[in-house]
């Protein structure tokens, strides 16, 4: 059997190298490493697959979220509501800007935003709310939506983890994660779910103003060439990223087919066991499994963990410190949080391997040792 790993970006390349190699190549001979062709040419193939009018490529998910941020105009002091439960990136961009993060609950099955507490945490500073699409399952953007048009707030949808996942609206229409929101971001750090080989990230928006503003940002706030009339940033996707994503773009429905297929396993496997609750798949929205996360109850997490690693199998704990007991956030003097519900599954969350490559052989012998342990 094959090692397990948490993410085999190895196999997955070998299924592609003669394209990849030969468009990596093609940039190494046009030497337009800035700026190159691929740059727009993704740009215009992300915005069909999604759906969405305008893309911006960047340098990373976290710079896309800033960027976003910046071109908002929110300025120190506004309120930003976003969950706790979620990668630091999400809101240690709203404290470098120094706008004010609001932490608030996330559901307890989804792991996404609850919109009753988002309702809840709305002030008169209230400015903008970032759900994100967390594990490749996406927050119930229908509640959000109407909560947002009701205070005239500004939605930004975390989609680092969920690209490519259909949401459906009640009224039978359906959109792309990140297209939902006034403005999607996701990154393309390597295991994601549309991973370069390095870093990379993108905006998009349906909103022309708002991409005209996103794309001076982007470029140190210039107007024409060396007129600046924002103060923006330095945040390019190279052109040797593009090259790779254009070419990854088009399996990305394969990808996701493939992760949702190791997912069921898991599923089937872990099906009807009082210790362990398999992740929960909304009707709204189809899960494209960026992680496979589990909860656990009477099972000690951290034993697991280790009996995992003497068989080889990794495991990982998406995230041991929630966003609200960061110490980053101290000098915010931030009002005391009682987040209950994120402090539960930040203690109970166990995330398997899951990627492309992943075979039943695998996949068994994975399930069968995370059985041996529980029942034990
Ligand atoms: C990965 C990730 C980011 C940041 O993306 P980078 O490309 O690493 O900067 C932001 N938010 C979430 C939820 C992520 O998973």
């Amino acid at each position: 059997m094959k090692a397990i790993q948490m993410v085999d970006l190895k196999t997955q390349y070998q299924k592609i190298k003669p394209e990849i190699d030969a468009a990596v190549i093609g940039v190494l001979e046009s030497s337009a490493f800035i700026n190159g062709k691929p740059v727009q040419d993704f740009a215009d193939n992300l915005s069909a697959y999604l759906g969405a009018k305008h893309v911006i490529p960047c340098a990373n998910g976290t710079d896309a979220l800033q960027i976003a941020m910046m071109a908002l105009g929110l300025q120190p002091g506004d309120e930003v509501i976003t969950p706790s439960f979620t990668y630091i990136a999400t809101t240690e961009v709203v404290a470098l800007l120094r706008l004010t993060p609001v932490f608030v609950e996330v559901d307890s099955q989804t792991f996404c935003m609850d919109p009753e507490a988002l309702r809840k945490a709305i002030t008169p500073k209230t400015k903008a709310i970032v759900p994100v699409h967390l594990y490749g399952h996406a927050a119930n953007m229908e509640a959000i939506m109407q909560i947002a048009n009701e205070h005239n707030l500004f939605i930004i949808e975390d989609n680092a983890q969920a690209i490519g996942s259909d949401y459906f609206f009640s009224d039978g229409s359906k959109k792309k994660t990140g297209t939902i929101g006034t403005i999607g971001t996701t990154s393309f750090f390597p295991s994601k779910n549309l991973g370069g080989y390095g870093d990379g990230g993108a905006i998009c928006t349906n909103d022309d103003e708002l991409a005209a503003k996103m794309k001076m940002v982007a470029n140190h706030g210039q107007s024409k060439r060396y007129y600046h009339d924002l103060v923006g940033c330095n945040s390019r996707l190279d052109t040797l990223q593009a090259a790779i994503l254009n070419i990854k773009l088009r399996e990305l429905d394969n990808y996701i087919a493939a992760r949702r297929k190791a997912a069921d396993y898991y599923d089937n496997a872990f099906a009807n066991n009082p210790k362990i609750t398999t992740p929960y798949r909304a009707d709204y929205c189809n899960h494209v499994f960026h992680q496979y996360t589990l909860k656990l109850e009477g099972v000690n997490r951290d034993g697991l963990c280790e009996y995992l690693a003497t068989k080889n199998i990794p495991s990982m704990i998406y995230y041991p410190v929630p966003g609200h007991r960061q110490k980053m956030f101290d000098s915010f003097n931030l009002p005391q949080k009682d987040l209950m519900v994120t402090d539960w599954l930040t203690e109970r969350v166990i995330s398997l391997p899951i990627h492309t490559e992943l075979e039943d052989e695998q996949l068994a012998y994975i399930t069968s040792s995370v059985m041996e342990y529980i029942n034990q």
